[in-house]
């Protein structure tokens, strides 16, 4: 286990006093950096900054940041979330750890896909069957993680496999925490 030991602390960040989102902070005693090429490796929407040996992550509307001694965690909707998402990280951490042999650390910095390149691969129909009123409503969900490519049945049939092969290669599937 990489992450044994650390100090969680849930606050409202001073910039949002009465904004009623939350943020939370892990403290730790050991030293991450190694880990964050193989998370840059497996998170969707991953920007990692070698230089500043940090790494960013969008997840749910959340904005996530791993460094060497802290992981972080903001715009979450309750105390008790903010708690419960950054306890989840830490176990993603110690997962992605775990099972580094068979992953290969990724060292290049991305730039997430924008909603407009992800639009533009979708099918264009509005049909709503994802749930969402419009193809560019979902496409901003989608970058945003807050959706995923299965949400969108019409992608998965033949005439939209470039489409699809051209999402799948920019939208890596967002693993689970919590
Ligand atoms: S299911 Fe797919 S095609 Fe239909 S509205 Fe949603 S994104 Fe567009």
């Amino acid at each position: 286990m990489l992450i044994e030991k650390y100090d969680l602390e849930v606050f409202t960040p001073p910039c949002e006093p009465g904004a009623e989102r939350y943020a939370a902070r892990a403290r730790l005693t050991t030293d991450i950096s190694e880990i964050l090429p193989y998370l840059n490796a497996t998170l969707r929407g991953a920007v990692y900054l070698p230089q500043a040996n940090a790494l960013t992550w969008k997840k749910g509307g959340h904005n996530i940041a791993f460094h060497a001694y802290e992981i972080a965690t903001s715009n979450v909707g309750d105390r008790d979330g903010a708690e419960k998402e950054l306890r989840g990280l830490i176990d993603l951490v110690n997962r992605t750890w775990e099972r580094r042999a068979q992953i290969t650390p990724d060292q290049a910095t991305r730039q997430r896909p924008t909603p407009m390149a992800i639009y533009k691969l979708l099918p264009h129909t509005n049909c709503q069957q994802c749930g969402e009123p419009t193809c560019f409503t979902f496409a901003l969900k989608l970058a945003a993680a807050q959706k995923q490519l299965a949400d969108c049945p019409p992608l998965f049939a033949p005439p939209y496999a470039e489409k699809l092969a051209a999402l799948q290669a920019i939208v890596i599937p967002a693993p689970a925490i919590g």
